[in-house]
């Protein structure tokens, strides 16, 4: 990717997605910034001190599945090209199955895994008449095995893996590259957390991993990084 590369960041307001957005700006990639939450995503272009045509701020609720095609094609039309998408906006709750409402559990799937869909398929295709981009999701630890009182959440990072290998397979050939990154605990606001509370051998920093998104993205072109999985070493996996 080159300096000028435009990349898409979902869950930007807060968290792991704040830190990417962060460490891409250091880097000079321009960033269409994702979330609800437009106080908090001004508040970041206003840290990362870089003029309209470099971050723009996009107030959207991805549940909002209907909307995703017209978003891209703002972010396109605003931007000219769109070279990297980083699925990384989550949510989670830990309790059992049957006390999770339906609404609840709609939330996970829609947000977690949904959405990622739809915002790949049509970024995707946009990178794939570039001939060049690269889709990163956010995946977890818990996409490759179960975890009791997070079932929507595990089920939706199952669902997470299995569609980054298999949109891999489909875009490959015209040069787009497709990674997830299966991450152990991160300490962020996840779940109600609240981000620096964490104990620091038990959990990994935002930084760190926006770290490794970085050097997911700096590999070169004819190398691919399909997955990636991280934990903090005391954590149980
Ligand atoms: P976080 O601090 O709670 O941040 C979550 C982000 O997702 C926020 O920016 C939030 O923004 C956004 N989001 C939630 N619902 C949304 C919606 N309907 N529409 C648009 N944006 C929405 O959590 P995090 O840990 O940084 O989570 C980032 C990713 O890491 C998630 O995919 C999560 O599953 C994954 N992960 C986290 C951990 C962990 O231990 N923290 C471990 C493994 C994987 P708004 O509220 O402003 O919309």
């Amino acid at each position: 990717m080159s300096q000028e590369s435009v990349a898409v960041i979902t869950g930007a307001s807060r968290g792991l997605g704040r830190s990417i957005a962060i460490h891409l700006s250091r880097q000079g990639y321009r960033l269409a910034l994702i979330a609800r939450n437009q106080k908090e995503l001004e508040q970041l272009k206003h840290e990362l001190n870089k003029p309209d045509d470099k971050v723009q701020c996009f107030r959207f609720d991805l549940s909002n599945f209907a909307e995703i095609a017209s978003l891209v094609d703002r972010i396109h039309t605003s931007f000219g090209s769109i070279d990297v998408l980083i699925n990384n906006a989550g949510v989670g709750f830990y309790k059992p199955l049957s006390e999770h409402s339906t609404d609840e559990i709609n939330a996970i799937i829609n947000v977690n895994l949904t959405a990622p869909i739809i915002l790949s398929k049509f970024v995707s295709e946009i990178m794939q008449q570039q001939k060049l981009g690269h889709i990163i999701n956010i995946g977890s630890d818990l996409a490759q095995k179960p975890l009791a009182n997070m079932t929507p959440y595990v089920a939706s990072k199952h669902g997470v893996q299995g569609m980054s290998q298999s949109l891999l397979r489909e875009v490959k050939e015209d040069g787009v590259k497709v990674t997830v990154i299966n991450s152990g605990i991160v300490d962020t606001y996840f779940h109600g957390g609240v981000q620096g509370e964490q104990p620091s051998d038990k959990s990994l920093k935002p930084d760190e991993l926006a770290q490794l998104v970085l050097q997911v993205l700096q590999q070169p072109g004819y190398q691919l990084i399909d997955q990636i999985t991280v934990h903090p070493l005391h954590q149980e996996f």
